[in-house]
């Protein structure tokens, strides 16, 4: 059996499904440019995922193994395998957001295409209600998660001898239509620039563990204070894969013997899972709402101000500054500045939800999409769309010091803007919005 590894969103050697299929194997991953094309040469993720496949890589050949580096359509790169003498199945772990399924079923037309899980600690169609339908509301979501969570879900894969089957493992091998070409393995040779990552950003994910153990005794009350810097910061890592899922919660419940309370952190693990699962069960929620209609306003003016960080409303500016600046974002500011979007400026949330993408280190579909429809209202919680955050309030309790923004807003002084909206009257006017959307 010659069988093509597929990373994806697993790019590590530890506790890697991949790694305990037996046989000839060739692993592989590709820089698809169906995503690539999109982004901007500066994109820092691409920075972020080269050094990643550049470490597996290394550490694949401690293992006798190796990567060979793609770039092209996943669809044309299988076409060229197909076209080779020797015959091949691929084996990937499940990404289940819609694009990667789509990709997926078309690539399973061409090679057997064998899945195996490991992003989340749950299948998708694991943690159902009693008649089989999805949870809709995170709360019964997470007690059923916890009801149905075995050992066997954080149990390390192990890995097992496998042969390497003799290929270019050196260039990176560019497939266009049928025509294979290699360039050198260089972030220029596929377009980009290498982006200068913070030393937290370059941090090996283990010891990004070892930096959070000190603060996951006063993380459920620290976790909502943006300067503290008291989170896990692993959320790129999570979406990469560069950590695995199941050696987090190994981690966890050792902490727990260690009498720590691990519950408020493990619930944030699990609105992951749930999110993943709900976008799997309803792909089409990419772009239309579950609840409610509303499409906001369409605003040109307000969307550039907003992007650009000139709201004249410090927190969410200075959220947007972080974002721009770093890649990162608060989790708490992230909830500010989506209310904002969606209810004071009455944009569509589909709006805000594509600039995220754009920058966010951590970009998720799942978790990206499901919470500005959380924001918006418009998602599966029932949560009031009438409930809106006033960003004064929140930075008055969550960074009374305005230390986040002093450090990501150092000129809000003379010179900073007028708010573009006023708290009151914006939120009055989306009040009105969403009675009218519903008696018309
Ligand atoms: C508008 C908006 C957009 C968001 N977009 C993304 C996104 O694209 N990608 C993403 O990973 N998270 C997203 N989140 C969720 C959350 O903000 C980040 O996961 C979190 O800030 C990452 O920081 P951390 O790793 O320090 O989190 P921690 O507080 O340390 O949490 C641990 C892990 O749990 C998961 N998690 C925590 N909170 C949430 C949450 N509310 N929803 C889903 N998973 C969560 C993440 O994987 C995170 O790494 C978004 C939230 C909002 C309000």
């Amino acid at each position: 059996m010659r069988r093509i590894l597929w990373f994806r969103r697993d790019l590590r050697v530890e506790d890697n499904p991949l790694l305990s299929q037996e046989g000839n194997v060739l692993p592989i991953f590709i820089f698809d440019t169906d995503i690539l094309e999109k982004l901007s040469a500066n994109d820092r993720r691409v920075s972020f995922i080269f050094n990643a496949l550049i470490r597996l890589k290394e550490n694949l050949k401690i293992r006798g193994l190796d990567l060979a580096l793609f770039y092209g359509k996943p669809t044309e790169v299988f076409q060229w395998f197909l076209a080779q003498e020797s015959h091949y199945d691929i084996c990937a772990s499940g990404d289940y957001d819609p694009y990667a399924r789509e990709r997926d079923r078309e690539v399973s037309h061409i090679l057997p295409f064998t899945y195996l899980h490991d992003t989340y600690i749950f299948k998708p169609d694991e943690v159902l209600k009693n008649d089989g339908s999805p949870y809709l509301v995170f709360t019964p979501y997470y007690n059923r998660a916890k009801a149905v969570f075995r050992p066997e879900h954080m149990a390390e894969s192990m890995a097992v001898p496998q042969s390497l089957i003799p290929f270019d493992y050196k260039d990176i091998h560019r497939i266009k239509g049928d025509t294979h070409t290699k360039v050198p393995l260089s972030l220029t040779s596929i377009g980009f620039f290498e982006q200068s990552l913070s030393p937290h950003q370059l941090l090996l994910p283990e010891d990004k563990l070892k930096q959070f153990a000190s603060k996951l005794g006063t993380y459920p009350h620290d976790r909502d204070f943006m300067a503290l810097n008291a989170t896990s910061r692993l959320s790129t890592d999570l979406r990469f894969g560069t950590i695995s899922i199941r050696a987090v919660i190994r981690w966890l419940v050792e902490q727990k013997k260690l009498g720590v309370d691990t519950e408020p952190f493990f619930r944030q693990l699990i609105f992951r899972e749930f999110y993943a699962m709900l976008l799997a069960q309803f792909p089409r929620l990419v772009d239309q709402n579950f609840r409610y209609p509303f499409r906001g306003v369409d605003n040109n003016d307000y969307f550039e101000a907003f992007c650009t960080a000139c709201t004249g409303v410090p927190i969410v500016d200075a959220g947007i500054r972080e974002l721009l600046g770093t890649g990162e974002m608060h989790n708490r500011v992230r909830m500010i500045c989506a209310s904002f979007f969606t209810k004071n400026l009455l944009l569509p949330w589909q709006w805000g939800e594509r600039f995220f993408a754009e920058h966010l280190m951590d970009y998720d579909a799942a978790s990206n999409i499901l919470s500005w429809q959380w924001s918006a209202g418009t998602g599966v919680d029932p949560q009031p769309y009438f409930r809106i955050f006033n960003p004064y309030t929140q930075s008055a309790k969550f960074d009374k010091e305005g230390l986040y923004i002093k450090k990501y807003l150092p000129d809000s002084g003379c010179e900073y803007p007028k708010p573009i909206v006023d708290h009151k009257q914006s939120s009055k006017r989306a009040l009105e919005y969403f009675k009218n959307t519903f008696s018309t």
